[in-house]
C-alpha cells in the first residue's frame, strides 16, 4: 500500500512492532487491515476458517516471515502454541447476507462463543482487543443520519437477526468483558464498504453492480432502487480501523466508520455502467425482507476522537474496484479457456 494520504504513526523498528492476531484475516476486510500492518512492521498472525476468505487474498503477504496464516474456526479456542498477542482483532464473521444467511446458527455461534474465544485469549495475553460491529445494529434506523447513541430498530427473528443480533450481543459481550477483565476495548461499527478483494460472489450490491456490467448483464435492482447506502471505499476504513486500535485517548463505546456520502442503489447503478462502459440494463426485483431503507453514518465521534474521515471519492474507489473485477473476471475466462 503505497498510498501517502493513508498514514498513522508506527513502530517501524524491532522493539516497538507488535505481535497482532487478525481473526478473518483471509476475507476482503481482514486482507487489506493484514497487509497495512506487515507494511507498517508489525507481526501479524491471521486466523481463517476460510468460509468466505481466499487464499488468494492473502498471497501477496506470505512471502514475509512476519505473517503467518493459520487454518482455524474462532469456534475453537486459539492454540497457545501461537504465542502471545499485543492486539487482537476480530473480523471474522462472513458479512454478506447471501452469506451469513447460509449457515445462520453458525453465524450466531461465531459473534458469540466465537467472540468470547478470543477475548480470553486477549485477556490471557493482556492484548487490546477490537471488534468489527456493523451499521446493521441499527436495523432499519428511525433516526438519520445514524449516531453512535441511536439504539437501533432491528428485528430479533427475522432472516437478518443471526448477523444483526450476534452482532449486537458481541458488542455487548466486549463491553462487559473488557469491563471484568480490565482490558481495554474498541468496537468499530462498520458503514457498507467496497474495494478490490470484494468477494465476486458475495451478492453485495457494489459487486454485483460491477460483475453484472463487465459481463454485460442485467443490473439486478432490488426494491424500487431509491433506498440508501453510504459506501466507504476499503483504504479509508483500514485507516480509520488503525487510528482507532492505536489511540491511547479514551474511546467510551462503539464509533461508526464509513463515507457519509448517501446515494441510492439506482444512482450506484447508473454510475457504475457509466465507468465501465457498459450496456447493461437495470432490472427490478423483489426487495428481500427487513432490507433497511436508508443508512448514512454521523462520523462526529470519529472525527473528534481520530481525526478520521474518508479521503477517497465515490468515483475514483470505483474505479480502482472495477480494475480488480476486470482482472478477476479476465483470470477467470483464461482459465476456463485452457
Ligand atoms: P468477508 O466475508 O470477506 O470476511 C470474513 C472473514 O471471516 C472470511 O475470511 C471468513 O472466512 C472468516 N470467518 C468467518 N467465520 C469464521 C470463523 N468462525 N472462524 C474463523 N474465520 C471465520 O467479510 P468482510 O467484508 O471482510 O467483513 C469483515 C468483518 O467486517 C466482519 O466481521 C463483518 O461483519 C464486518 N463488516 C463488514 C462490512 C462490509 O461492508 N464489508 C460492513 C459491516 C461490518
Ligand atoms: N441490492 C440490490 N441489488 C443487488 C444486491 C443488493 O439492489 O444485486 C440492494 C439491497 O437490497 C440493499 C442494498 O442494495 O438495499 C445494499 O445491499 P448489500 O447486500 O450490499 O448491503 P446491506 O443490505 O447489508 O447494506
Amino acid at each position: 500500500m503505497t498510498d501517502d494520504r493513508f498514514s498513522y504513526a508506527t513502530p517501524r523498528d524491532a522493539q516497538t512492532a507488535k505481535r497482532i492476531a487478525v481473526s478473518g484475516g483471509a476475507g476482503f476486510l481482514g486482507s487489506h487491515l493484514c497487509g497495512r500492518l506487515i507494511d507498517a512492521g508489525h507481526h501479524v498472525t491471521c486466523i481463517d476458517n476460510f468460509h468466505t476468505g481466499r487464499h488468494a487474498n492473502v498471497a501477496h503477504l506470505m512471502s514475509s516471515d512476519r505473517f503467518h496464516l493459520v487454518a482455524q474456526d474462532i469456534n475453537e479456542p486459539l492454540d497457545e502454541a501461537l504465542g502471545r498477542f499485543d492486539q487482537i482483532y476480530n473480523l471474522a464473521c462472513p458479512a454478506s447476507p447471501v452469506h451469513y444467511q447460509y449457515d445462520r446458527v453458525k453465524t450466531a455461534m461465531t459473534c458469540s462463543i466465537g467472540t468470547l474465544n478470543l477475548l480470553k485469549r486477549a485477556a490471557a495475553d493482556g492484548a487490546r482487543f477490537f471488534q468489527a460491529s456493523t451499521s446493521e445494529i441499527y436495523g432499519d434506523p428511525e433516526i438519520h443520519p445514524q449516531v453512535e447513541s441511536y439504539r437501533g430498530n432491528v428485528n430479533t427473528v427475522g432472516p437478518r437477526s443471526c448477523y444483526d443480533e450476534g452482532k449486537r450481543f458481541a458488542e455487548t459481550l466486549v463491553t462487559d468483558f473488557g469491563q471484568q477483565h480490565g482490558l481495554t476495548t474498541r468496537i468499530v461499527r462498520i458503514f457498507n464498504t467496497y474495494g478490490p478483494r470484494m468477494h465476486p460472489d458475495d451478492g453485495r450490491v457494489v459487486s454485483n453492480f460491477i460483475v453484472q456490467a463487465l459481463a454485460g448483464r442485467d443490473i439486478t435492482i432490488y426494491g424500487t432502487g431509491e433506498q440508501t447506502r453510504s459506501f466507504c471505499f476499503v483504504d479509508d476504513l483500514i485507516e480509520g480501523f488503525i487510528r482507532l486500535m492505536e489511540t491511547d485517548e479514551e474511546i467510551d463505546g462503539p464509533v461508526n466508520i464509513g463515507n457519509p456520502n448517501e446515494i441510492t442503489v439506482n444512482d450506484l447503478a447508473r454510475r457504475v455502467i457509466a465507468l465501465s462502459g457498459s450496456g447493461s440494463r437495470l432490472v427490478y426485483h423483489p426487495l428481500p425482507i427487513d432490507d433497511p431503507r436508508r443508512r448514512k453514518p454521523d462520523i462526529s465521534r470519529a472525527l473528534a476522537h481520530l481525526r478520521w474521515s474518508p479521503l477517497v471519492p465515490l468515483e475514483e474507489g470505483l474505479e480502482q474496484t472495477i480494475a480488480y473485477f476486470a482482472g478477476e473476471l479476465e483470470g477467470q475466462r483464461l482459465a476456463q479457456s485452457g
